[in-house]
């Protein structure tokens, strides 16, 4: 096993000053136990940690690294950037384009207001949706992550046309009164929701594809019975494309699917590894926000120069590039691969693929829904996890997560990867 008593000695200190040691819950192993990695710095597709371990990445800091760590395009970009200064508080010519290249690949977005993280981008796209539309409600699904935003964080009630109640303390009620949580890729529940209060629903909210619960893809039907919906019925169809945005396809799922939402929130890739959300859409409802509108959505530090030339390098990057087909295929190796060497080691399992996002379920059922993926063999997960991590890959530390394929990844890393999954799974095969 690898020496890490380097990142030991780090979270100890980290968390007599950091709550749990960590900024943000998701890294502090709670998922799988043991001590989180510190990284020292990051090349290409590996990490290498403060103890000098190195580790094939596929987290990628959770989405924005698609074409690997220290991009020289990006790298280039802040370094050009720096000498200018960090932070004006007034318009940069930078703003403009990196909204024109997000206008240019999501066939839905018109108009683009920069915020500083995906949470940001669902809050103030959830906000403009209730102003828009001059009603409260809004529908969300089980699983699905849209960032740590008051009214979205609910817990399912009993029954489908039951209120959420607030999944954490802090959360008043009535922040989540007007939130629904319906099962993902069940159309019955949103049709029958609809028919029910229709005239009260603002927005609905999904991953078009879902990465936070694991990767679940959605159904044809479920996909196709949105728009005509939410049009019928007045209400405003968010695609949160945080994860998916750039990923899946440049544009996104509705790209890949086909479909237009009204409103598209976006981050992580949009800022190559700075702090960058988004949310655009049609222009009618985009000029709802503020200056032009009434809907009040502010930031000191939104469109900052760094994170505007790192998401413009990124973006030209990605679009000069396309490496997408490449991505799939590798993905689909991997994956493959995995589902092969379980079958054959008669591991109760289960794949998820959408493009160059992956998931590798404990679980025999396809996981649909939020449902489904609850019933996931944590235990064996950890397990998994760990003896990954001792032969030098890097995957998330949840079973609940999307893992991601990379632009820098080759053929042998695949190679490597599968090796030491044959490895992990046959002694999680053999142990009691
Ligand atoms: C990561 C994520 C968010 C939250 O973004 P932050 O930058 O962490 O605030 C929102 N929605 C989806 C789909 C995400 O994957």
């Amino acid at each position: 096993m690898a020496n890490r008593q380097n990142s030991e000695n780090e979270f100890q200190r980290a968390q007599q000053v950091i709550p749990g040691g960590v900024n943000s819950p998701a890294r502090a192993f709670g998922g799988v136990g043991g001590t989180p990695v510190f990284i020292d710095r990051g090349e290409k597709q590996y990490l290498f940690d403060i103890d000098g371990n190195r580790y094939l990445d596929y987290v990628g800091s959770w989405g924005p690294h698609i074409l690997g760590h220290n991009h020289p395009a990006i790298v280039g970009a802040l370094e050009a950037a720096l000498p200018s200064g960090t932070s004006f508080g007034a318009p940069t010519v930078r703003e403009s384009e990196l909204a024109e290249l997000i206008v240019d690949a999501v066939p839905s977005i018109e108009k683009v207001r920069m915020v500083n993280s995906g949470t940001e981008a669902t809050m103030s796209a959830i906000r403009l949706a209730r102003g828009y539309t001059g009603r409260d409600g809004v529908v969300k699904f089980a699983g699905c992550y849209h960032g740590h935003v008051d009214s979205l964080l609910v817990q399912a009630g009993s029954g489908a046309l039951t209120l959420g109640t607030p999944s954490s303390p802090g959360i008043p009620e009535g922040c989540t009164r007007d939130t629904h949580v319906l099962e993902y890729n069940d159309v019955e529940s949103l049709i029958q929701l609809f028919s029910e209060a229709g005239e009260k629903i603002a927005c609905v909210i999904l991953e078009p594809v879902v990465g936070n619960m694991g990767v679940v893809a959605p159904t044809t039907e479920f996909l196709k019975a949105l728009r005509p919906l939410c049009t019928q019925h007045g209400a405003v169809l968010i695609f949160d494309e945080v994860m998916t945005g750039f990923r899946v396809a440049f544009g996104g799922a509705q790209e890949r699917f086909g479909i237009t939402p009204d409103l598209t929130t976006l981050g992580k890739i949009v800022g190559g590894g700075l702090p960058v959300g988004a949310y655009g859409g049609k222009t009618e409802i985009m000029n709802s926000v503020s200056p032009v509108g009434p809907v009040y959505q502010a930031g000191t530090l939104s469109g900052n120069p760094l994170a505007m030339a790192s998401g413009v390098a990124t973006l030209r990057t990605l679009k000069e590039s396309n490496p997408y087909p490449q991505l799939e295929e590798k993905t689909t190796k991997l994956v493959s691969g995995l589902d092969e060497i379980a079958t054959s080691l008669g591991i109760p399992h289960s794949v998820a693929q959408v493009g160059s996002m992956f998931t590798f379920f404990f679980n025999p059922e396809p996981v649909t829904s939020f449902a489904v993926s609850a019933k996931n063999d944590t235990e064996k997960f950890s397990k998994y996890f760990h003896g990954m991590l001792d032969r030098g890959v890097y995957l998330p530390c949840s079973q609940f997560e999307a893992n991601f394929v990379g632009a820098e990844h080759t053929d042998e890393d695949l190679e490597q990867t599968l090796k030491a999954a044959r490895e992990v799974l046959q002694e999680i095969s053999t142990s009691p």
